[in-house]
């Protein structure tokens, strides 16, 4: 598998073992007046900020925080300092890859700042047994060493708990304990003996000036600093800090209880404060550590209990501990039961600390970070992790100085909210549900459960009217599949029936909507994807500068395009319809938008390009119609020409249906012939009718995004996020297609080239190491889905980026990146899924319609 590299220490880095005796300036008020950048809060985000901008050479930095250094307290300073390596998320993953180590090699007043002997995750029942053997699967697929264990070998590992009432466990070696106020003030004293940053502790911002545009200073209790920028790094306290400088951070402090009980003979008997590994007890949403002869447990099993952030409490008001609530005793009876039975020691065992501390969770569990989208120079780094502060300080170093991360950061990226996500009753449900998710099992395909309806496009009703199963995505309600095809489910599709995991969030009639989208024709609901329009005189040069394609086209031309970031890495891709000399229509996907239109916006800003921006979804319902009926169905309610001559591949112009003025883009994401019409909101239900009206005789459905996605899997086609993203660029992706590398050649400024192009022909010179393949299963039957590590002779050789059944085709599909000399056709490797090794063929892509004849017939 290619690695990516980030487990290496940043260019220049090194640890770092700083005495007492070292002479730094830890000062205390008085502060300057002037700074190259003020970061907010000295917690150990702040901290790795400063230390991870030092390496990379920056000077001129002032770290302010209102508490005492360094135990500020702030959610650093009592977070027991659990630091485990697996997760969902390849960058959390990476994050903690590179932090673990780095903290284990920082040494501050003769002690360490992490002791990495080994993370245990344990299982009390058969479901979390499974669990624990698909996030083994995470592991191996991001490089992490873990083992799944017998209740005896856990017992090996950890000698206090009771092997009875186990069914097993997973080991990683590789995690451990934190010593979090350790780490963050032997980085501090980094970043100070590089003379980098001065550190102010007593000091507490009141107010951040800026223009329309970009900050300019920051308020303190202790006078004014005149700064080029500001890093929040302020924790629970971002909200407040946000609104300072006119902006909204969306995460919400929530309670969470901490209790230690001793002193326990047991424990006394080993003599040292840590001598074995953390347990996670997910089953009871608990983890536990050792502190010398006491036992601390860590509880998410209580109802959630949100903290507004006006409502937290004064340094001064609060003993120095302004994150730290007072312990409720009834959240943490019967989770203490539950415990107490995997660690029988515990029992009857006085508590000599307990409280309710607080720390941040977002709308969607991941960390806010980057620039502000609307506030030049402001940059932001919260909702993060002891375990991840280490990898994302670097990220935040990484992208203040070169402009991009060297990972894909996209699921932390501040720029990737809806504007809906930003509401106070947005962040408050989704913090409890985010509180609640911690420690549970959740399925890929499982929808968000809380908020729900807060966007229906203009079919929304239709979709109900045939008994739709909605998922969510972007705040809309998206149909999954709709039950009134369930008829169309017999006979039984090609492909065997799914059970179990498998086939939850998933039904056959998914199967029977893609193959009569194949057979004759569907109507898919595209209006959740993000239509944003460029107009003004520099239009053209925008589009030539941000995308890989040829944009100089004659209006009325579609063009499919990749959007790279400076390193030449997959940043989005697109559609884009060029409505005019001076306009284009870009469609992105759901999720992507925001972040897209803030790229946009930055990237024209920064060139002084004389464009307007609009996000233009709500304006137009979209319906993609497609399938080898498609034409005969529009062709019925248009005069205009529809013919393959009259309307070819590729092109967009405007189309009446009824009374109703649209624009027909014919393209598709499915690999069959047909249209996306894009209509003004207030007509698109009479068009989805006038289609319905006259297509149902022909065997017109409407269909869900599990046909669609099952559908674009056989055809070949990348998804964003999954297949395509910043850790790989095109040439692995087999994405060279729509690079014009000799765009704007001959041409100066402004006209030549595109964003990532100079990277990308630096990776050119060299030889590919690694490819997206395409993988079909060899047994009927079998199923994966997704993030499953790929193995040749038992050996990880990359991970499934994304899978599905591809039904015309009768075999499961997945996609992975491999070893360029494995991503030929005809390889035989294997993927485990759960516990399971499923045989599997690289196979020549793509596997349906491989010489696009569908599409352009
Ligand atoms: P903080 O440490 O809170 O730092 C923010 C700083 O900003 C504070 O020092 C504050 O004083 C300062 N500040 C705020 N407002 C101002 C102002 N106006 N002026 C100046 N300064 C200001 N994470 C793990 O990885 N593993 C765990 O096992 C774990 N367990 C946890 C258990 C508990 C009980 C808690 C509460 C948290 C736990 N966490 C754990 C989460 C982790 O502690 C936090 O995510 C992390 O410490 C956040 O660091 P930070 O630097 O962003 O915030």
């Amino acid at each position: 598998m290619r690695s990516l590299g980030y487990s290496q220490p940043i260019a220049g880095g090194q640890t770092f073992r700083v005495s007492k005796s070292l002479k730094v300036c830890l000062l205390e008020p008085l502060i300057q007046s002037k700074a190259r950048l003020v970061i907010i809060g000295a917690g150990i985000v702040g901290c790795s900020a400063a230390y991870h901008l030092a390496q990379l050479g920056w000077r001129g930095i002032v770290v302010l925080d209102a508490g005492p250094l360094f135990h500020t307290g702030g959610s650093t300073s009592h977070a027991p300092g659990g630091l485990s390596l697996i997760s969902a998320s390849r960058l959390l993953t990476e994050y903690a890859k590179y932090g673990l180590p780095l903290y284990a090699g920082l040494e501050a007043n003769g002690r360490k700042g992490a002791t990495l002997i080994g993370g245990l995750e344990v299982a009390r029942s058969e479901a979390r047994w499974n669990e624990l053997k698909r996030r083994s699967g995470w592991g191996k697929s991001y490089g992490v060493e873990c083992h799944l264990l017998t209740p005896a070998e856990c017992k090996q590992l950890v000698p206090v708990l009771d092997k009875r009432q186990i069914v097993g466990g997973l080991f990683s070696p590789g995690a451990g304990i934190g010593a979090p106020v350790v780490a963050s003030e032997a980085m501090a004293r980094a970043a100070m003996a590089k003379e980098a940053a001065a550190f102010h502790g007593h000091t507490v911002v009141t107010g951040i000036e800026r223009d329309a545009r970009r900050v300019k200073a920051v308020l303190t209790d202790q006078g004014r600093i005149e700064t080029e920028a500001v890093l929040i790094c302020a924790g629970i306290w971002g909200p407040l800090i946000g609104r300072m400088a006119g902006i909204v951070i969306p995460l919400m402090p929530m309670e969470h209880q901490y209790v230690k009980v001793g002193p326990i003979p047991e424990l006394a008997a080993f003599g040292k404060e840590i001598a074995m590994p953390i347990v996670r007890v997910h089953d009871h949403l608990m983890y536990c550590r050792m502190h010398g002869d006491q036992w601390g447990m860590g509880n998410y099993n209580h109802v959630p209990l949100p903290v507004e952030p006006d409502t937290i409490r004064q340094h001064r008001d609060s003993n120095g501990e302004p994150s730290k609530n007072p312990f409720t005793p009834e959240h943490f009876q019967e989770p203490f039961e539950g415990v107490s039975t995997v660690f029988p020691m515990v029992r009857g065992k006085p508590i000599t600390d307990s409280f309710n501390g607080l720390f941040s969770f977002t709308p969607d569990g991941l960390p806010i970070m980057g620039p502000h989208p609307d506030v030049d120079d402001l940059w932001l780094a919260e909702a993060i992790w002891i375990t991840h502060a280490g990898g994302a300080g670097r990220a935040i170093a990484e992208w203040m100085t070169g402009g991009v991360p060297s990972l894909d950061v996209r699921e932390a990226d501040v720029s990737r909210f809806h504007p809906h996500a930003l509401t106070k009753s947005y962040v408050r449900v989704r913090g409890d549900e985010s509180y609640k998710n911690t420690h549970l099992i959740i399925h890929p395909s499982e929808p968000m459960r809380r908020p729900r309806g807060i966007r229906r496009t203009p079919f929304y009703d239709r979709y109900v009217a045939q008994q739709a199963v909605f998922i969510e995505m972007g705040g809309w309600e998206r149909a999954a599949w709709c039950e009134s095809n369930a008829s169309l489910a017999e006979p039984a599709p090609r492909v065997p029936a799914r059970s179990g995991w498998a086939a939850q969030y998933w039904s056959p009639v998914q199967a029977a909507e893609h193959l009569r989208t194949r057979e004759a024709a569907a109507l898919f609901d595209m209006s959740t994807f993000t239509k944003i329009e460029i107009e003004g005189p520099d239009s053209l040069a925008l589009a030539q500068w941000v995308f890989t394609n040829q944009m100089d086209v004659r209006v009325g031309r579609v063009v499919y395009t990749l959007m790279l970031d400076f390193n030449g890495g997959m940043r989005s891709d697109m559609t884009v319809a060029r409505l005019a000399a001076d306009r284009f229509r870009i469609l992105s996907g759901a999720g992507a938008g925001p972040r897209d239109l803030a790229w946009l916006r930055r990237q024209a800003q920064a060139r002084g390009f004389n464009v307007r921006l609009n996000d233009v979804t709500s304006a137009y319902g979209a319906i993609g119609l497609w399938g080898p009926k498609a034409r005969e169905i529009l062709a019925a309610v248009t005069e205009d020409d529809v013919s393959n001559s009259g309307f070819p591949y590729y092109t967009a112009r405007e189309i009446i249906i009824g009374a109703a003025h649209g624009y027909a883009m014919r393209v598709s994401y499915v690999g069959e012939p047909g249209w996306e019409i894009y209509i003004p909101t207030d007509y698109a239900v009479g068009v989805w009718d006038a289609l319905w009206e006259v297509g149902r005789p022909l065997g017109l459905i409407a269909a869900g995004m599990g046909a669609m996605d099952s559908l674009r899997i056989e055809k070949g086609y990348r998804r964003l996020g999954f297949d395509m993203d910043a850790n790989y660029n095109p040439l692995e992706a087999g994405m060279e297609h729509v690079i014009r590398w000799k765009k704007g050649e001959g041409s100066t400024g402004s006209q030549r080239g595109f964003i990532g192009r100079e990277a990308l022909l630096k990776l050119k010179e060299k030889p590919l190491t690694c490819q997206l393949a395409c993988l079909t299963l060899d047994n009927p039957g079998d199923v994966v889905m997704g993030r499953e590590p790929i193995l040749e002779a038992g050996r990880v050789v990359g991970f499934v980026s994304s899978a599905n059944t591809g039904y015309s085709v009768s075999q499961h599909v997945a996609y992975g990146y491999l070893p360029v000399e494995l991503a030929v056709p005809g390889t035989k490797l294997s993927i485990e899924y759960f516990d399971q090794k499923v045989p599997a063929t690289v196979a020549a892509e793509p596997l349906f319609d491989p010489r696009g004849e569908r599409v352009r017939a």
